[in-house]
């Protein structure tokens, strides 16, 4: 079967290979024999391996659902009752953690930063020295609004001076820029497998620290479907998840994750970056702006400024390089516009030359201004 290539430049979901959009045909199976349960147990052990966790001291935990389900579930669930959580907030994704605790009426602190700053650690140690009840502290990785890399590693090592639990949303660099989550001061890390992967949607897990796990069994229970423990549990006794997994999705990921160990972790990192790089040089010949300081980039999300010109419509140029098979993707800050790129998936520079190609073209065609403008 020849399915169409598309380049996916948009932030998750990813381009995938061939050979795992056709993991997913398989013949029908009920997810509850235990031939499934032997895949889902390789693959849990595969989670953790893929960030160097010991598999005496970290597991992971599947969910089906997107990579928000995942951060639902760690703030619903590993908060003691009578305690509070931090969110060091830089942008959208961290918002969505704030968003999480205000549904589930958890006690926490907002501490917000520039989206285009990196959080100023001595901020979060007075947070954590003055408010001695922070249970947990939450951040995002790469905060794929921006394409910004925050320091978990200084801020994780702060978190466990403090005696806190650490959540870090890394939905966005998870078998991606490589993870160490040890070394790293990471509790808990979180993705989907759309994203680095390149798997596909409808599956999300959370790559945790067992012991904190089994003491938040003890906890308060806020959600039925989405409670950390209520999964591990049965994920430990039965082998299965608590509800229908998504089981072709399974089979994708299961395909995705050999092709993530054969092209290897250091050469997969290094083609994201070499993407990212033609990425820049692609928006630096044509005049474009980034908002984010190069050094603070992670290396998988360029977020673009709007140019000042009276003929820009993100709609068209969207349109024009849709239709040439090329997915690029609006921005998430609220206060300018922008859209992004972003080197996710099973894509190479060659893909970015193509479509600098189009997008050039694009712009001719809308008349644009070569290379385009800024009124600042
Ligand atoms: C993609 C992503 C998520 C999950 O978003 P969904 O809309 O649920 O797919 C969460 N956090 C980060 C940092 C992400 O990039």
């Amino acid at each position: 079967m020849q399915i169409e290539r598309k380049i996916l430049l948009n932030p998750g979901p990813a381009t995938t290979t061939d050979t795992v959009k056709m993991a997913q045909i398989v013949p029908d199976i009920c997810p509850r024999e235990k031939e499934f349960a032997s895949m889902m147990k390789q693959m849990r052990e595969d989670l953790v391996r893929i960030v160097h966790g010991s598999p005496d001291k970290y597991t992971s935990v599947l969910f089906c659902g997107s990579g928000t389900i995942n951060i639902d579930v760690c703030l619903n669930s590993l908060l003691p009752e009578g305690k509070k959580i931090l969110i060091v907030n830089n942008g959208a994704y961290s918002a969505r953690a704030a968003e999480v605790c205000e549904y589930y009426h958890l006690p926490f602190i907002n501490l917000r930063f520039p989206v285009d700053e990196l959080p100023d650690l001595a901020q979060i140690e007075t947070a954590l020295k003055e408010n001695p009840d922070i249970a947990l502290v939450h951040t995002t990785h790469n905060e794929t609004g921006t394409g910004i890399l925050n320091p978990i590693r200084e801020i994780g090592a702060l978190v466990h001076k403090y005696h806190a639990v650490f959540t870090v949303d890394t939905t966005s660099t998870y078998a991606m820029r490589p993870i160490n989550i040890e070394e790293d001061q990471i509790d808990f890390c979180m993705a989907s497998a759309q994203k680095g992967l390149m798997a596909m949607t409808g599956l999300s897990f959370i790559v945790g620290n067992r012991e904190i796990i089994k003491k938040s069994a003890e906890y308060p229970k806020r959600s039925y479907y989405c409670n950390l423990y209520l999964q591990y549990h049965f994920f430990e006794t039965t082998g299965e998840m608590h509800f229908t997994p998504p089981v072709q999705t399974i089979y994708a990921a299961r395909q995705a994750i050999r092709e993530y160990f054969a092209e290897g972790e250091e050469t997969k990192w290094q083609r994201h970056l070499s993407v990212f790089h033609a990425i820049h040089e692609g928006l630096d010949r044509l005049g474009f702006k980034d908002i984010i300081k190069r050094k603070w980039q992670a290396g998988l999300v360029v977020s673009v400024r709007y140019p000042d010109d009276a003929n820009w419509d993100f709609e068209k140029i969207h349109d024009y390089c849709y239709d040439r098979g090329f997915t690029i993707y609006p921005g998430k800050i609220s206060s300018q516009n922008t859209f992004r790129l972003c080197a996710l998936g099973a894509i190479t520079t060659e893909d970015i030359k193509n479509f600098f190609d189009i997008f050039e073209e694009a712009l001719k065609k809308y008349e644009i201004k070569i290379p385009v403008q800024y009124n600042d």
